[in-house]
C-alpha cells in the first residue's frame, strides 16, 4: 500500500503573482497534482510548473462544470495515491472559497490537509486602488458580504436592516450581477443615497479597473461601463480617502 500524501488548500492571494506568500509558492512549486479555480488569474496560472499534473475545476466534464462532489473526490483519489496536491484558490481559502467545505471532506475521509490562508481580495483589491477599510477618522469596522444573493429571496443569510444602518465599510464580493438588487436594497431600508462606492474589477492585475461613484449614480455608471465580474465594491466613506492615495495608481 502506498503512504498517503497531502492536500494543500492554499490562497493564490489576489491577483499580483508577487502577492503571492513564500510557501504557497515552495508548495506549488514541488506539488504532483494542482487542482485550480480560474480566480488566481493569468499570470499565477501561466506559472505553474509543467511537472504538475493539472486539473482545472471550473472545465466543463461532459457537460457541466466539475461539481464539488466532484472537486472533493478528485482531491481525496489523488491523496490516497500518495500525490501532494495542491487545491490552489484565488485570495485567501476560507475567505468565500469553500475551502472550509473542501476541507471537512478531507477529514471525514481521513486525508491529511493544510491551509495556506493568503492575501484575500476584500482587503487588498480595494488598497491597490488607494482606499484603506479602516481609517481612524473614517471606519471604525468592517465586515465582508456576497454580493451573490437576492436580496428579495426569503430566507436571505442577509440582514438588509443592519446592512444599511452599519456604520462602517462594506465590502462586497461577488457583487456584480446583483449589484442593481443589493444597491436598491440598501437604499429601501435607508442606507443615505449619497453614499460613496468604489468597484474594483480585476484588482491587483495590469489591467485593474477603478469606479466611483455614490449608491444613487453606481447602477448607471456601472452599466455605462460594462463592469464585470471579478470585482471587489466597498460602500463607505473610506472611497473617498482613493482621491488622496489612489493618485499614485497609474492604472486605472
Ligand atoms: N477567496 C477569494 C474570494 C472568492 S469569491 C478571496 O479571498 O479573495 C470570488 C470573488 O472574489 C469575486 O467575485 C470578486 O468579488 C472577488 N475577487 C477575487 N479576486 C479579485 C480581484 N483580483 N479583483 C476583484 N475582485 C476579486
Amino acid at each position: 500500500m502506498v503512504d498517503q500524501g497531502k492536500v494543500y488548500l492554499i490562497g493564490s492571494g489576489p491577483g499580483d503573482p508577487e502577492l503571492m506568500t513564500i510557501k504557497a509558492r515552495k508548495l506549488i512549486d514541488s506539488a504532483d497534482v494542482i487542482v485550480f479555480d480560474q480566480l488566481p488569474g493569468k499570470e499565477i496560472l501561466d506559472s505553474l510548473p509543467d511537472k504538475a499534473e493539472k486539473v482545472d475545476a471550473g472545465k466543463y466534464a461532459g457537460n457541466h462544470k466539475l461539481t464539488q462532489d466532484e472537486i472533493n473526490n478528485i482531491l481525496i483519489q489523488k491523496a490516497q495515491e500518495g500525490k501532494r496536491v495542491v487545491r490552489l484558490k484565488g485570495g485567501d481559502p476560507y475567505i468565500f472559497g469553500r475551502g472550509a467545505e473542501e476541507a471537512e471532506e478531507l477529514i471525514k475521509a481521513g486525508i491529511e490537509f493544510e491551509v495556506v490562508p493568503g492575501i484575500t481580495s476584500a482587503i487588498a483589491v480595494p488598497a491597490y486602488a488607494g482606499i484603506p477599510i479602516t481609517h481612524r477618522n473614517h471606519a471604525s469596522m468592517a465586515l465582508f458580504m456576497t454580493g451573490h444573493e437576492d436580496p428579495t429571496k426569503e430566507e436571505s443569510g442577509l440582514d438588509w436592516e443592519f446592512l444599511a444602518g452599519f456604520e462602517g465599510t462594506i465590502v462586497i464580493l461577488m457583487g456584480v450581477k446583483m449589484l442593481e438588487k443589493n444597491i436598491g436594497a440598501l437604499i429601501e431600508h435607508g442606507k443615505n443615497p449619497k453614499t460613496p462606492i468604489a468597484i474594483i474589477e480585476r484588482g491587483t492585475r495590469p489591467d485593474q479597473r477603478v469606479t466611483i461613484s455614490d449608491l444613487a449614480n453606481i447602477v448607471d455608471v456601472a452599466n455605462e461601463k460594462g463592469v464585470k465580474a471579478p470585482a471587489i465594491t466597498v460602500i463607505g466613506d473610506v472611497v473617498k480617502i482613493s482621491e488622496v492615495l489612489g493618485i499614485m495608481c497609474t492604472c486605472n
